[in-house]
């Protein structure tokens, strides 16, 4: 069983469509050259009728009434750019980082466009993690309210029998991890041949975990008619290539600058020894009208348990989120911190990809991260959607070749401060 996580599999042993029905598209390229010569750019699809206006946008009315009630007052930027291209039927490319609104713009057109009246898999999104899984099909179930779209998520680390009872009720989109997704396929438990769409989302942590194969296999084997939508924060060699390779003349959009951090973050750095640093974090934390919430980054599982027990000791309101947390537990403590019940989380690299967390003041970077885009991502947890936060990383005295080259990346955005913990000793 190829689980979550794990570089799987070779045998590209699928029937044509991986899922053994003939390919039969409903929307193919023909139906969608019919759509383009027939409504202007920015028109909201024909069906259903009646539309709203969101910002310069129209949007379908059930799926308008859906923003009202979700309190979107208007799009933002890659929903701008990114709704009217795919209503032309067009693939598209977004570099984006999660937090810019990426969800719902693929969310929206996938809404007004699927019929929720024929009952197969329409649309797929491919995720890297479960929480994203989570998260992404919550937020397709709420703009899909009034349309009656049906979701579910499909990850590693759930009983397969719940999926399967999901597909047979009938679903028309199904979010998932890659490695899941190949397993319901090898089992011919679900068939895709009927997919409209395609979505890889979060396109760089995929293929960072290890999904590339299954990912290659997922699109070779889904019909060629299909619409193809990208989103990675990243845009590394091997995304271009899979861009070229599955995709239909995408359309490239950029949003925010080529990762760079989001403005409003300030950033500082702290020199820490080694051995200070659970003071240096209490320090920090003993702040709590400036330090709201904290998501705090650890390399490695034993490094997370490990702060965690001492915060707890110390009387600290803190949990912990890595790959052997049961999703039970994450889900719990995603759940509280997003409630904003939980004051710190702190957790591995890859167990915090993709999570949206749009109120945590300040991102800590208690272990160094590996690379500069690993930075710039991490530090993109905060400042989402307008608001103001910080970047905090500590750099001890084996970090200072990342520190120069984090620095070289973002320039004087970065700023050396001094932690009272240094000031009382000199
Ligand atoms: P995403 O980039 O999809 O993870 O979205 C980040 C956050 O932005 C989520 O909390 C969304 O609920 C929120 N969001 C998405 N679109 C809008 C919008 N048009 N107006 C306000 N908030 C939005």
């Amino acid at each position: 069983m190829a689980l979550h996580g794990q570089a799987v599999l070779e045998t590209p042993s699928l029937p044509a469509n991986g899922s053994g029905q003939p390919d039969k598209p409903f929307v193919g390229r023909s139906r969608r050259r019919r759509r383009r010569r027939e409504r202007p750019a920015d028109s909201a699809p024909a069906s259903p009728s009646a539309t709203r206006p969101f910002g310069n946008l129209t949007i379908s009315d059930p799926v308008a009434r859906a923003l009202e009630e979700i309190g979107y007052v208007s799009p933002t930027p890659i929903q701008e750019a990114v709704i009217p291209l795919v209503r032309k039927g067009q693939d598209v490319v977004g570099q984006a980082q999660t937090g810019t609104g990426k969800t719902a713009a693929f969310g929206i057109p996938l809404m007004e466009a699927l019929a929720p009246d024929v009952g197969t898999v329409q649309a797929l999104v491919l995720v890297p993690t479960r929480e994203l899984a989570v998260q992404v099909r919550g937020e397709l179930a709420r703009l899909g309210k009034f349309r009656g779209v049906k979701s579910v998520a499909v990850y590693g680390g759930q009983a397969i029998s719940r999926q399967l009872e999901a597909f047979q009720r009938g679903v028309h989109i199904i979010i998932a991890t890659p490695g899941r997704l190949i397993d319901h396929i090898e089992r011919g438990t679900v068939q895709l041949g009927r997919l409209r769409f395609v979505v890889l989302d979060e396109a760089d942590q995929m293929l960072d975990i290890g999904f590339a194969d299954d990912i290659n296999r997922i699109l070779r084997h889904s019909p060629s008619s299909r619409q193809t939508l990208l989103f990675s924060a990243t845009m590394p060699s091997p995304i271009r290539r899979l861009a070229h390779r599955y995709m239909k003349d995408p359309v490239w959009i950029l949003v925010g600058g080529d990762a760079e951090p989001v403005e409003q973050v300030a950033q500082f750095y702290f020199e820490v020894a080694e051995r200070d640093r659970y003071a240096a974090l209490e320090e920090l934390l003993s702040e709590p009208d400036r330090m709201t919430q904290a998501l705090v980054f650890r390399r490695t599982k034993t490094g997370v348990d490990r702060l965690v027990t001492y915060l707890k000791r110390r009387g600290h309101d803190v949990q912990a989120i890595h790959g052997d947390v049961t999703q039970a537990q994450r889900d719990a403590v995603m759940g509280r911190f997003r409630a904003r019940r939980l004051r710190v989380l702190v957790a591995t690299n890859l167990a915090a990809r993709g999570l949206d967390i749009p109120a945590v003041s300040h991102v800590v970077n208690y272990d160094m991260p590996d690379n500069v885009e690993e930075y710039i991502h991490r530090i993109g947890r905060t400042a989402r959607m307008g608001r103001p936060g910080t970047a905090i990383t500590f750099v001890s005295e084996w970090d200072f070749e990342m520190l120069e080259a984090i620095k070289a990346h973002v320039g004087d955005d970065l700023k050396g401060e001094r932690l009272a913990l240094y000031r009382s000793r000199a």
